[in-house]
């Protein structure tokens, strides 16, 4: 059997790092057994689906480097794979129901089940519905369709009954039908549920395996009632750890960003997201948390997930952002570094430019957890006016020894023979001695003076970066404002 598996993304907001962790799973599952990843898009809630958010999906997985094989956008034998455009599939299939008896037409309205729904609810009975128009008949189902009074379709539960399933991650699962309702598959304005509609397809499409989040556990029973009565092979499921915050509660916004996108332009490395990823249920082995996409996709295993809850941690996922980032080869790391730069500028880099930021890129480069800080940590080169951080100016500028040490560092570093790190490190070291100041009194008001903050890669190289004349400029304009 060659396992097919898909992702669902409902394209009603930014996708979500939960769900892209799902497909994630998914796309290892399927690159570990040389089986087909498969992207469908659940769109069938019209009004909140959106194009820019299914654009976030494909934008999303790309990055990831999730490739899928089936699916939007890339095609396959099923047609587009949006269920939007399979409406008629779902009608014919709740039609096959109704006329095989295992589905029926539902005449109540929706302020009688909200009035019975509190009856049951008032004394202790189980709030779903209650099976009432079960008991119609065709004939009588069939005249007041007729008559054009709105009706919903139902699955007609086997009772009594129970529907077990081998959970991969949560081994045998159990659901007692009188605990599921007979539920909706279309409602009065003829759209088909989720639970219909994702049915239809994983049947359809042939899925064998669906890994999707714990959250979806109470659906399955459906999903396996609807596949049977369609006489379709029920898929293996998995269902995948729900993320947690660090604080032990589930992922929400109160904890951060919760969509995809926010780290995408946060300035993570998509190597780093697809590797901290893996480990949300998942671990390569006990000591191991770095590994490359190929040593994930040689041993990932869906039965190798935990129940436990898995924990999204935003200080973790930037550390390790932090190791690929010293891990890149200089010159991705300084193709990744020019856009940014030329971005924060708003303009573009001068060939002269260019090579101060390649000159200046390793030291960068260690100093970085995040590529968003990559410009402030270059910018300032090219100021032509440079602007001085206000908390900086006040802390280091604004101190006694500060004038004096300007002063001497103006008459050193003009003397200077050679303008290369060591001999401006040497003669700023001299000074130091000879005013009898430590590094952060005599060395600071220097980077604050030449690169706006004191937040900078070295000084003595940065100082060889940004060039005798700019350099003394610098200082002299420093000087001038004290
Ligand atoms: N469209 C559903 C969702 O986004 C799909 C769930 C599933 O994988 O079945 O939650």
């Amino acid at each position: 059997m060659t396992v097919r598996v898909r992702i669902a993304p409902s394209p009603t907001g930014l996708l979500h790092v939960g769900n892209a962790r799902a497909a994630l799973f998914n796309w290892l599952f399927a690159r570990h057994t040389g089986g087909t990843f498969i992207l469908r898009i659940d769109d069938t809630d019209l009004a909140r689906s959106e194009n820019e958010y299914e654009e976030d999906v494909l934008t999303g997985l790309g990055w990831l480097g999730l490739d899928w094989d089936e699916g939007v956008g890339v095609g396959g034998p099923y047609g587009t794979y949006r269920q939007s455009d399979r409406l008629d599939r779902y009608a014919e299939v709740a039609g096959l129901l109704l006329a095989a008896g295992d589905a029926y037409y539902c005449f109540c309205t929706p302020s009688e089940l909200d009035e019975r729904r509190k009856e049951a609810q008032a004394q202790g009975r189980p709030p779903g519905y209650d099976g009432r128009c079960r008991l119609l008949g065709d004939a009588e189902a069939g005249r007041r369709q007729e008559q054009g009074e709105a009706a919903v379709i139902r699955l007609a539960v086997p009772r009594p009954g129970v529907t077990t399933f081998d959970d991969i991650v949560r081994d045998e699962v159990r659901f007692d039908h009188d605990a599921i309702d007979d539920f909706v598959l279309v409602r009065s304005d003829g759209s088909p549920t989720y639970h219909l509609a994702s049915t239809v397809d994983d049947v359809d499409y042939q899925i064998t395996h669906v890994a999707r989040g714990e959250d979806l556990l109470s659906s399955t029973p459906k999903h396996i009632l609807i596949t049977g009565a369609m006489g379709g092979s029920v898929p293996t499921y998995a269902h995948l750890p729900l993320l947690f915050g660090p604080d032990g509660k589930k992922l929400s916004k109160r904890h951060g960003d919760v969509s995809l996108k926010a780290y995408r332009d946060g300035g993570f490395l998509p190597e780093a997201m697809f590797n901290y990823m893996c480990l949300l249920g998942w671990s390569y082995e006990a000591e191991t948390t770095v590994f490359t996409r190929e040593q994930a996709i040689e041993r990932f295993d869906l039965s190798a997930v935990s129940k436990n809850a898995a924990i999204f941690d935003p200080e973790k996922l930037e550390w390790m952002n932090g190791v690929y980032i010293r891990a890149l080869d200089p010159a991705d790391f300084i193709d990744r570094a020019f856009p940014l730069v030329e971005d924060e500028l708003g303009r573009e880099l001068s060939g002269a430019e260019r090579e101060q930021v390649v000159a200046l890129g390793p030291l960068v480069q260690e100093r970085v957890k995040l590529l968003t800080e990559v410009p402030e940590m270059m910018t300032f080169l090219f100021e032509g006016a440079l602007s001085y951080d206000e908390t900086s100016w006040r802390k280091v500028m604004e101190t006694e020894t500060t004038p004096s040490a300007l002063d001497a560092a103006i008459d050193r570093l003009t003397a200077v023979g050679e303008w290369v790190a060591a001999d401006i490190e040497a003669e700023l070291r001299a000074m130091l001695d000879e005013l009898e100041l430590n590094a952060r009194k005599g060395l600071q008001p220097i980077r604050v003076a030449t690169t706006g903050s004191t937040v900078s890669p070295p000084l003595f190289e940065t100082l060889e970066v940004l060039g005798r004349e700019v350099t003394l400029h610098r200082l002299r304009a420093a000087r001038a404002k004290l």
